[in-house]
């Protein structure tokens, strides 16, 4: 076993941590007022290459494996989870394409998507069907050379920003068959709907896409009919899950940050708090928090670079790394005292983000029932 970086990761990892700390720190506080997405920072990860790390060089990426995502979720979220998010999504909008895409719309899509010329996600859940995806009306029909899109989805990640999409329509009147499309930009019949108003993650977009007689190209289906389902469960128990624990560790990081500093700098009765055994048990906590799901989330990323059964793996590592952000975040904002409510530190945001990352690429209870499902099928071998 060895659990060192790479020279290559971790002159990544320094390079990011500079980038988020130059070109994304100062703007934090400005997301957090207007709540829009900072596309300019988007363009500059893009040219940075940090989409392209886990993109094959033949079509323009760095070819540096799943881990190298998540060493740049955990340092940009660190700084900013919403830019983690949006970054964490635009690695999922690129699964589809390297798992499931035809070698013609790998060479037309990739080159662009690993330099953030065009952004990503991908358009699951809808009114009528989030944890369970089946119950999806939005339907794609046949008509010759095109299919025609009708329906809307709800919560997508980057709604308003992506260029590329990935959807998931019903094809057939079968209650189990969706195929998966590409939907660009521009194409006739397709808007972006109402942008939400969440309770964190402000600066990362999550909104509505509207397809009315939408005419998509029959070229631009992934995989067959029928597969949409598949290619978008693999795409989110992988890619999704993963980049998901990864905003947890970038989130976890800056609590451990934040409640050390505030804890030798508060100072009552002549001492800092730090010399409390309350304060110090609630660092503790944070701190084994945060090492337990760095382990966890960075062996199922081992795992899928090495090509082997990961999908368990990333849903044990997205459960507890996101539960325990969300705990985490509580206990960073309990020891700030009166100061861990009030907008001017940090502590709030974290408390808010960290919720966000439980319903996002499937809730706690769907990662408990994969894992359990998973324990009680190897129990009868
Ligand atoms: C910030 C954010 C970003 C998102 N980004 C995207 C995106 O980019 N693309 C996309 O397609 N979707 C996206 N989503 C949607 C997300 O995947 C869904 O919100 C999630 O799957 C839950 O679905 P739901 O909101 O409809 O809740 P529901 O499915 O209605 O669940 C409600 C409650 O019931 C529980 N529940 C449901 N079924 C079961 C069960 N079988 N057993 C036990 N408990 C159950 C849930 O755990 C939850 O507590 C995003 C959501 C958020 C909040």
């Amino acid at each position: 076993m060895d659990f060192s970086f790479t020279q290559e990761q971790e002159l990544l990892q320094k390079g990011v941590r500079e980038f988020a700390e130059k070109v994304v720190a100062p703007r934090v506080q400005e997301m957090e007022e207007t709540k829009n997405a900072p596309v300019d920072i988007y363009k500059a990860m893009g040219q940075n290459g940090f989409f392209a790390v886990d993109i094959p060089k033949k079509y323009g990426g760095l070819e540096m494996g799943a881990l190298a995502r998540v060493i740049i979720l955990e340092e940009i979220s660190r700084v900013s989870a919403a830019v983690g998010m949006a970054t964490q999504v635009f690695y999922l909008g690129i699964a589809p394409f390297l798992e499931a895409a035809s070698e013609e719309q790998k060479q037309k899509y990739l080159p662009s998507l690993a330099k953030g010329e065009k952004l990503a996600t991908v358009a699951v859940t809808e009114a009528s069907g989030g944890s369970d995806p089946t119950g999806i009306v939005t339907e794609a029909k046949k008509e010759g050379d095109n299919y025609i899109l009708n329906g809307r989805k709800i919560f997508i990640t980057n709604s308003h920003e992506a260029d590329i999409i990935t959807v998931v329509a019903r094809t057939s009147q079968d209650p189990l068959q969706f195929s998966a499309f590409i939907v660009e930009k521009g194409m006739p019949g397709f808007k972006p709907g109402r942008k939400e108003n969440k309770m964190g993650f402000h600066g990362c977009t999550t909104g509505e896409l509207i397809f009315e007689n939408c005419i998509v190209p029959v070229e631009n289906l992934i995989g067959k009919e029928g597969d949409g389902l598949k290619i978008a469960l693999k795409a989110i128990s992988e890619t999704g899950r993963c980049g998901m624990a990864g905003v947890a560790l970038g989130i976890l990081e800056s609590c451990l940050e934040e409640a050390v500093k505030f804890a030798n700098e508060r100072i009552l009765g002549g001492k800092p708090i730090s010399v409390h055994q309350a304060i110090q048990a609630r660092i503790a906590d944070i701190r084994i928090a945060l090492e337990s799901s760095r382990l966890l989330t960075y062996r199922a990323a081992w795992l899928k670079e090495k090509g082997m059964r990961c999908d368990v793996e990333f849903a044990i590592a997205k459960y507890y790394s996101t539960e325990a952000a969300v705990q985490c975040a509580k206990k960073t904002v309990d020891i700030y005292g009166g100061y861990g409510v009030m907008m001017e530190f940090a502590a709030q945001r974290l408390y808010r983000d960290a919720q966000l990352l439980i319903p996002s690429a499937g809730t706690s209870d769907i990662q408990m029932i994969v894992i359990a499902r998973d324990s009680l099928k190897k129990g009868k071998k």
